[in-house]
């Protein structure tokens, strides 16, 4: 039997400003920071994670803030556009939310569907679009009710240098079904309900550079450890060469570059983010793996303070 991915679990990328990071998903999207702890590989960086009030699979971006990092340029072998679905008629309140607090954005179309594509700090490109599909949120945050919320992911736009090689590996291995094929991407959808819709470009995109204002990897998700380790074999068996399981606290991890010079990560639904903090507390208290507890002065000073606040000119 074939095991197939519900979607995408999250998408992490590189940034260079923490605060501004915060301001961007939390103040301006509306997003909760659920977790905040460090890069477990270099613990003088955060590690931040936003998404909807319980960190649910699929609602889940991440970042490391490097300050004065090299800027990277989006491109070939990296996710393109990262897609948030929000509910069906509130495209206009997003955008006056925009105008308000004078976010630039453009609206595109794809699929016949009409995006609100916009930049974050770093240059990340975002995109809104309607989708009828997926929970409403629960949370609300400053001028954002709950029922006009980003529900989570609608998907992403992936950027490959190979198409004709990652098309393949979404369809068989991921176990993603192919819908269509319009305005130079092809489009695939996962059974789950969030983080569902993806596209790809039809045809080979130049490298991009890794680097601040570009994602680092796209992950997708295994709903428990039995079937991650299902996924580990499926996709050695097509000739990619994942890791070792990784523990990344909220989630196991396993990693392996595609063809078109992706890298994929597959983790975990389980534990989540309630693993070590109350659900009311997520992302309040810098949390530190056992290693590292001994050295968290040191740590916190390093890293400075961040804030989750509403911004000026926003309200309830
Ligand atoms: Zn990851």
């Amino acid at each position: 039997m074939t095991i197939r991915t519900a979607g995408i679990h999250h998408i992490t990328a590189f940034v260079q400003n923490a605060q501004a990071t915060v301001d961007f998903y939390s103040g301006l999207l509306g997003l909760r920071l659920v977790k905040k702890t460090i890069n477990f590989d270099a613990p003088e960086v955060y590690h931040l994670y936003f998404g909807d009030e319980a960190g649910t699979p699929g609602t889940i971006i991440t970042f490391f803030p490097f300050a004065g990092s090299r800027k990277g340029r989006i491109g070939g072998g990296q996710v393109g556009i990262t897609t948030y679905a929000i509910p069906p008629g509130t495209t206009s309140f997003w955008k006056e939310r925009f105008d308000k607090l004078q976010a630039a954005y453009t609206e595109t179309q794809r699929f016949s569907e009409t995006y609100l594509h916009l930049q974050d700090p770093d240059g990340l490109l975002v995109e809104l679009v309607e989708r009828e599909e997926g929970a409403l949120s629960t949370w609300s945050f400053g001028g954002v009710p709950a029922d006009k919320a980003i529900k989570g992911f609608g998907g992403a736009v992936l950027y490959s240098t190979a198409p004709e090689k990652t098309a393949p590996l979404l369809e068989r291995v991921m176990g993603l079904e192919r819908v269509g094929e319009a305005d130079g991407f092809i489009r695939y959808r996962s059974y789950g309900e969030i983080g569902n819709i993806i596209d790809l470009n039809a045809s080979p995109m130049e490298h991009g550079h890794g680097g601040a204002g570009t994602v680092h990897h796209i992950a997708w998700r295994a709903k428990d450890d039995r079937q991650h380790n299902e996924w580990r074999e499926e996709v050695a068996r097509h000739g990619y060469q994942p890791t070792p399981i990784i523990d990344r606290q909220y989630f196991n991890a396993i990693y392996f570059r595609e063809a078109g010079g992706l890298l994929f990560e597959i983790a975990t639904d389980p534990p989540g983010f309630a693993r070590d903090e109350h659900p009311d507390e997520l992302g309040e208290k810098l949390m530190l793996p056992d290693w590292y507890e001994p050295h968290r002065a040191r740590i916190q000073t390093n890293l400075g303070p961040i804030e989750v606040r509403v911004l000026e000119g926003d309200h309830a």
